[in-house]
């Protein structure tokens, strides 16, 4: 039986969720309530004998959290404050609660590259046009620059050593990324052991054999740039390389982020995310609809209220003539009233629906 953990240096569990199927390791000490990731469900600790992940080593490198733990509560206690018709679970406190900072793998690739390449390289050039317009009676001629491109075939060969290029270890990574950007990787550190004094880390989903493919994307934008930039062209398309790489080194780099959670009206659980150097959070601010009802509701009930006291001043104004100027005002404010009755929900479902 393998007994992989002992390579980490210091003492975690594996544990995974059951819900998103993340495998974590962490303090055995320290299993979270909920899965850091979806917040659905607990989290089980595993034995690391019958379970072996699709990569088990210890990352080279980790970058440091920039945003401290305090930083952290700021953000998620503005995120819950800014929330209209919050449901019960999305709480400052209770979002602060949840916090948990978290390492996500990532691969950096070396390589050496010999390749032949095409390619349609764009120069631009300027044209110069005269456009005759009729203004004030008269026909005026206006000088137009425009920018056009002249595109050329070209080809060549490439023999090039690229450092540091990235691949996804997960196959969240791109939504990742799209939720809460992309992490500066200068300032990474070897790997120490307490890398877990505060935080879990999580195991790739995407070994390097799985992850090969997107490499080479990116080894091509590398070359591709390059190839463009000695051509001097300003534009460049339909890029095409035969590629040979050579002494492929993989490096793995531990990111940081928070994570929290809470769950709405119908048990249905949100995350949010937060970047571990700029701080930007991610996650949706769901709106309670029985909330957003109730107020309707009350506003309701005064519309009503207008309506029935409008309603009793109108006969009053029969014998008193004055009364029948009030009745009109308070049937206005009661019209008033009860449209805006409406804007809760609607503002409720809006935000539900389209907000991010
Ligand atoms: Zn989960």
């Amino acid at each position: 039986m393998d007994k992989w953990l002992s390579e980490w240096q210091t003492e975690v569990a594996l544990a995974s969720c059951e819900q998103c199927d993340w495998l974590y390791l962490l303090p055995p000490t320290r299993l979270p309530e909920r899965c850091p990731h979806c917040g659905a469900a607990a989290v089980a600790q595993l034995d690391e004998t019958t379970n072996q992940p699709v990569y088990t080593h210890p990352p080279e490198l980790v970058l440091p959290f920039q945003v401290d733990a305090r930083q952290a509560q700021q953000k998620v206690l503005a995120f819950a404050k800014g929330a209209w018709f919050a449901p019960s679970d999305l709480k400052g406190e209770k979002l602060h609660g949840r916090l948990q900072p978290l390492y996500l793998p990532l691969w950096l690739v070396d390589a050496d590259v010999q390749a032949g390449w095409q390619a349609e390289m764009g120069f631009d050039y300027q044209v110069l046009s005269h456009r005759e317009e009729f203004q004030n009676n008269r026909w005026h001629t206006r000088e137009v620059k425009e920018t056009r491109i002249r595109w050329e075939p070209r080809v060549g060969t490439l023999q090039r050593h690229y450092e540091n290029r990235v691949a996804p270890a997960l196959e969240e990574q791109a939504a990742i990324e799209k939720a809460v950007g992309r992490f500066d990787l200068r300032g990474a550190r070897p790997y120490q052991p307490d890398t877990f004094a505060h935080a879990f880390a999580r195991l790739p989903n995407r070994p390097p054999d799985d992850a090969w493919s997107d490499a080479q994307i990116a080894f091509m934008q590398a070359a591709g740039e390059e190839c463009r930039q000695a051509a001097t062209a300003d534009h460049m398309r339909q890029y095409q390389w035969q590629p040979h790489f050579a002494n492929t080194h993989w490096t793995q780099l531990l990111y940081p982020i928070y994570t929290t959670y809470y769950t709405d009206d119908d048990g249905k659980t949100h995350t949010l995310t937060i970047h571990g150097q700029t701080g930007r959070l991610a996650g949706r601010r769901q709106a309670s609809m029985k909330k957003a009802r109730r107020w309707s509701l009350v506003i309701g009930a005064v519309a009503a209220a207008f309506f029935i006291v409008s309603f009793i001043l109108l006969l009053a104004g029969l014998v008193y003539e004055v009364a029948l100027v009030m009745a009109g005002l308070l049937f206005v404010g009661a019209v008033v009233t009860a449209v805006t009755a409406f804007i809760p929900i609607v503002a409720a479902w809006y935000l539900n629906h389209y907000s991010q």
